[in-house]
């Protein structure tokens, strides 16, 4: 099977799985949650570099990573202003109204995009009698947009507004590494714009799991204890840890080739007359296809595909996605775009 229903379906690599045995990993594994684990020490330190913070919080999942953040910036009662198709506000369970008591606010944006005056007029006044904003978040690359890229002059524009009327400004950056590939702008340049940053090793990465938060040793701080409040203080964490290592060494420099082997698959999308897809969109790895104009659904779409040993996702009514990363193989794109053309 070729399985773009997403870049979370890889498998552990066997320089992964090497990296869980020798002296080294035996002499430095031990107890996270007494702080002895040296394994993930190292690698959170790691982290916070490559992206220009204090610290790193490694954490079980991204959504885990986004609620903490959520946490560490609000109180009960505050709203929280982000893009309507936020992973945050669609595929989190209503975390946040649960966690952290806050309402979250959206505003529609341009392929996952909100710009600094949309965000400005969804700002509230004052009076007691509102919720008070506290928190923005934005998503890059952004998922349900199609893998879209956030411009970073947006983003610093954004930045100035939230420190002008003191909101705290998250990004939720799951595939931050594919916003870097495809610009060439490196994490540190997009992270310190921000006062959290969630990130992924399961997704382009391909790590079996985990996440991290990096932000100001303070917010960290908060971060580990609510960590630990909600069932994700985790004991020999260097298991996952030596494994992300690997994944983000080995494997973010190979992220442009998942985005040219997603231009192949979006190019037979286009060519043929019975989907509609915005090429302008194809910007990493993420492939989002309209399907209306073929009159069918997108399950009879996606069991057309699967007959031919190609599995896809649906991500919304008429809309299916298909992801690229490390398990696919140019061949197998290939044989994708082949199969799109016998539709
Ligand atoms: C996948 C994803 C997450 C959540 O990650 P999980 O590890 O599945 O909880 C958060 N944000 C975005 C944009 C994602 O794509």
């Amino acid at each position: 099977m070729i399985d773009l229903r997403s870049d979370t379906v890889t498998k552990p690599s066997a320089e992964m799985i090497a990296s869980l045995s020798g002296a080294d990993f035996r002499n430095n594994i031990g107890d996270d949650v007494y702080g002895e684990d040296n394994l993930t020490k190292i690698f959170e330190h790691e982290v916070a570099e490559l992206l220009g913070k204090e610290s790193a919080l490694f954490v079980p999942s991204g959504t885990m990573a986004n609620q903490l953040s959520i946490k560490v910036h609000t109180h009960d009662g505050d709203e929280v202003i982000l893009e309507s198709d936020a992973h945050i506000f669609n595929y989190e369970s209503a975390a946040a109204g649960v966690l952290s008591r806050v309402q979250l606010r959206t505003v529609q944006g341009e392929k996952g995009i909100l710009k600094a005056e949309q965000i400005s007029d969804a700002i509230r006044p004052a009076a007691y009698w509102y919720p008070q904003t506290k928190l923005v978040c934005l998503e890059n690359t952004h998922n349900r947009a199609g893998g879209t890229v956030y411009p970073l002059e947006e983003i610093e524009k954004i930045s100035a507004l939230c420190r002008e009327r003191n909101l705290k400004l998250h990004l939720d950056g799951a595939r931050l590494w594919n916003a870097c590939a495809a610009t060439g702008i490196p994490p540190k340049a997009y992270a310190q714009h921000f006062d959290t940053v969630a990130v992924c090793f399961s997704k382009g990465l391909g790590a079996p799991a985990g996440s991290a938060i990096v932000g100001s040793k303070s917010d960290i701080a908060i971060a580990h204890r609510h960590r630990k409040m909600w069932g994700g203080g985790m004991r020999q964490t260097g298991v996952l840890t030596a494994m992300a290592q690997v994944a983000l060494a080995c494997n973010f420099p190979k992220l442009k080739e998942d985005h040219a082997k997603a231009k192949v698959i979006a190019g037979a999308f286009a060519a043929h007359p019975k989907f509609e897809i915005d090429l302008a969109s194809v910007q990493t790895n993420i492939v989002a296809v309209d399907v209306s104009a073929s009159g069918k659904s997108e399950d009879d779409v996606i069991s057309f595909f699967k007959s031919r040993g190609i599995l896809i996702a649906s991500i919304k009514r008429n809309f299916i996605r298909l992801v690229t990363h490390l398990d696919i193989s140019r061949e197998d794109a290939a044989t994708v775009a082949s199969a799109v053309q016998t539709f």
